[in-house]
């Protein structure tokens, strides 16, 4: 894998959306305006920051209007839309709880794009297959909302032994008299925490071709579409709900190197990172 392969990832990491809705958010919030388009509407072109020149920054930041529509229930007064906490657990102010949300979300799908830009030519299917021999892991979890196991042609599992426990709790849940892991193929599982794709070892999802491509890529599920470098601005609160449930501020961005091009790319994410006033995390494997 040559960094010369994954030059459109490359660029998109070279210039992330982030500080800019960083700008937008200021002008907004201190300005006479009534709507974040205005501000975007007026920006000067290009606008070069201490990480990057945008070119044009009115029209990187036009796809994400529709995400940088909280800001503007902040100024008017709306309730939070959820609850933040800060590392001691003690919540953060409505202005702090806002623009954290909303960078959680406009760096998700920015990074969902450069995910996919950045996969493609790899030729790898990692994410798609069960751990190999010489993992630790036994199985590999592919969390999932409900609408998309329909996506997945392999027996369901549902009782409310799975409804009482989660995939990752120490001791396995016991489905035929054996680990659920261990079945010999892989499934779809309803557990306390919802549905998810077990894919045990050396066993692939379903919807991989024998050509290494997905059968379903327009509609693979969201968790595919984010594979190896996620967002970590906010962290949902263990047992505190889904969406809609606290978050506890992180301001991180989380790469798991096991990825070919998080490798490849390691300080071009590092940079990424810095540009976007995010730590960067490298792990060994995101379970
Ligand atoms: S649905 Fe597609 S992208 Fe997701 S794990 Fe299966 S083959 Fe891979
Ligand atoms: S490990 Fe990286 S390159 Fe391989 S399938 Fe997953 S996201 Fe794509």
């Amino acid at each position: 894998m040559k960094k010369t392969d994954l030059q459109q990832g490359r660029d998109l990491l070279a210039t992330p959306v982030l500080p800019l809705v960083s700008m937008v958010q200021f002008l907004f919030l201190t300005g006479p305006f009534a709507t974040v388009a205005e501000v975007v509407d007026e920006l000067p072109e290009p606008i070069e920051t201490g990480h990057a020149v945008y070119a044009h920054p009115r029209r990187q930041l036009g796809r994400y209007l529709e995400l940088l529509r909280p800001l503007e229930g902040l100024k008017n007064g709306a309730p939070q839309p959820c609850r933040v906490v800060d590392a001691e657990g003690a919540a953060v102010d409505a202005m702090t709880a806002v623009s954290s949300l909303v960078l959680q979300q406009v760096l998700a799908a920015e990074l969902e794009e450069i995910n996919s830009l950045l996969c493609a030519p790899c030729g790898c299917t990692l994410c798609c297959t069960g751990p190999d021999r010489d993992m630790a892991q036994e199985f590999f979890e592919i969390p999932l909302r409900e609408q998309e196991t329909a996506l997945f042609a392999v027996q369901r599992h549902e009782s409310a032994e799975l409804a009482r426990h989660r995939a990752m709790d120490e001791e396995p849940v016991q489905v035929e008299g054996r680990p659920f892991y261990a079945l010999g193929r892989s499934g779809l599982f309803h557990w306390q925490n919802g549905w998810s794709l077990i894919l045990p070892r050396q066993e692939r999802c379903p919807n991989l071709e024998s050509s290494g491509r997905c059968r379903v890529y327009a509609d693979r599920p969201l968790v595919c579409r984010r594979p190896q470098i996620f967002p970590y601005v906010l962290e949902p609160l263990k047992d505190d709900g889904g969406e809609g449930g606290a978050q506890r501020l992180r301001s991180a961005l989380l790469a798991v190197v096991d990825c070919p091009y998080v490798g490849v790319l390691r300080d071009e994410i590092a940079a990424y990172g810095a540009a976007c006033e995010l730590d960067v995390i490298f792990r060994q494997n995101k379970s």
